[in-house]
């Protein structure tokens, strides 16, 4: 007799936000012990990467690497140098080297705050992806000037979750949907009987609705959203993501999400196209593969926004993934059979942007 599926679901708080693991089999004492692991890698990894650790490894390569090469742990290098291939592909709208431009804009730890322009001037002085030097034969890292600070704040969350599917897949999990907070999410495989995980994208305007629903399998999703952390000033609202060019909160625009093979590159990619607008996106997609890009834009009047879907050259080959504007009026996406929304929205997952429905 075939045993039972169960199905797992766990929280973790960690790297400032809410992991959450779902996933299904048929022993639910293993899957708390894999769970356990990938939640212990997850604390681990927020060691070594947090800015707001003085000793975390990161911490200590933002002392000292503008005086001397610092040996850099062999995965967080990796990392560093994808980070880097970020900043370059898309001519530093993704900067690994934003810290110091969110500590002016009082992002870190502090209440948000306007800086002069002289003082944005300053500072973008030690703002540059340039000025970071990996030696890939040496593993070490090296910065050209003073004052610079690695913020892994838009790529770690989502390599995180590239990590915690790794540890699933080794240990032979193959239904899982795991989360960082409102950042990235992975989808592995699809719950029993179902096409796809099943997320809903929260309206920029209001979490409480969807704004579309999308259903993922083999694929990774991250979101960049004005509503995740910001703060105003009369009227004016200042977000957290900031152009490297400007020094500014990129303004006029609600969220960007992206569909990916890896949660890292969703992640980092989801701030990039966020700052790069939809054009420069194109632009973008047009020479990259197995991307989608879903942009809310604020129109003019009232909490009205427009959407626009973009997908890379090339075919996908990241695996199934379909999705469906609850607008049908705006027939931004291709609406699914019935067939398949009711079997994937039996398992959902709940947040800030992937709103339980
Ligand atoms: P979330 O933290 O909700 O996942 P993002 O992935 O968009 O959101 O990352 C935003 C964070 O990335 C900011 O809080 C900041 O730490 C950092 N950041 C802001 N602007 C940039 C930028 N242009 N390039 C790289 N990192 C950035
Ligand atoms: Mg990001």
């Amino acid at each position: 007799m075939r045993a039972a599926i169960t199905r797992y679901e766990a929280t973790h708080q960690a790297m400032g936000t809410e992991f959450t693991l779902v996933a299904y089999g048929d022993d639910p004492q293993y899957l708390t012990a894999v769970g356990n692991e990938v939640f212990e890698e997850i604390d681990r990894l927020e060691g070594q990467m947090s800015i707001y650790k003085p000793k975390s490894e990161l911490s200590v390569i933002n002392r000292t690497a503008a005086s001397r090469s610092v040996c850099v742990e062999p995965k967080l290098f990796e990392l560093l140098g994808n980070a880097a291939d970020h900043s370059q592909s898309t001519g530093g709208a993704f900067d690994v080297t934003a810290g110091p431009l969110m500590k002016a804009w009082g992002f870190f730890r502090g209440k948000g705050r306007v800086p002069a322009n002289s003082e944005i001037a300053q500072v973008l002085r030690r703002v540059g992806y340039r000025h970071v030097h990996l030696n890939r034969a040496e593993r070490t890292i090296r910065f050209d000037r003073e004052g610079l600070e690695l913020d892994l704040g838009a790529i770690g969350k989502g390599y995180a979750v590239d990590r915690a599917v790794d540890i699933l897949r080794r240990y032979g999990v193959t239904r899982a949907l795991v989360s960082s907070g409102t950042s990235s999410l992975y989808a592995l495989g699809a719950p029993p009987g179902a096409c796809g995980w099943s997320i809903s994208l929260r309206n920029p305007y209001d979490s409480e609705k969807a704004a579309n629903v999308i259903y993922l399998r083999n694929c990774s999703l991250s979101t960049s959203g004005d509503y995740e952390k910001f703060f105003k000033v009369g009227a004016k609202m200042y977000a957290h993501i900031l152009n490297p060019s400007t020094g500014k909160p990129v303004e006029n625009m609600l969220a960007v999400i992206v569909l990916a093979v890896s949660a890292c590159d969703a992640d980092a990619l989801s701030t990039a196209f966020y700052v790069m607008g939809v054009e420069r996106s194109r632009e973008y997609l047009a020479t990259h593969r197995d991307l989608t890009a879903l942009f809310y834009q604020p129109l003019s009047r009232g909490k009205r926004f427009r959407r626009v879907m973009l997908h890379s050259a090339g075919l996908n080959a990241m695996g199934a993934f379909f999705s469906t504007s609850t607008d049908r009026k705006r027939g931004a996406t291709r609406a699914e059979p019935a067939r398949i929304r009711r079997r994937a929205s039996s398992c959902h997952i709940s947040g800030n942007w992937a709103t339980a429905h």
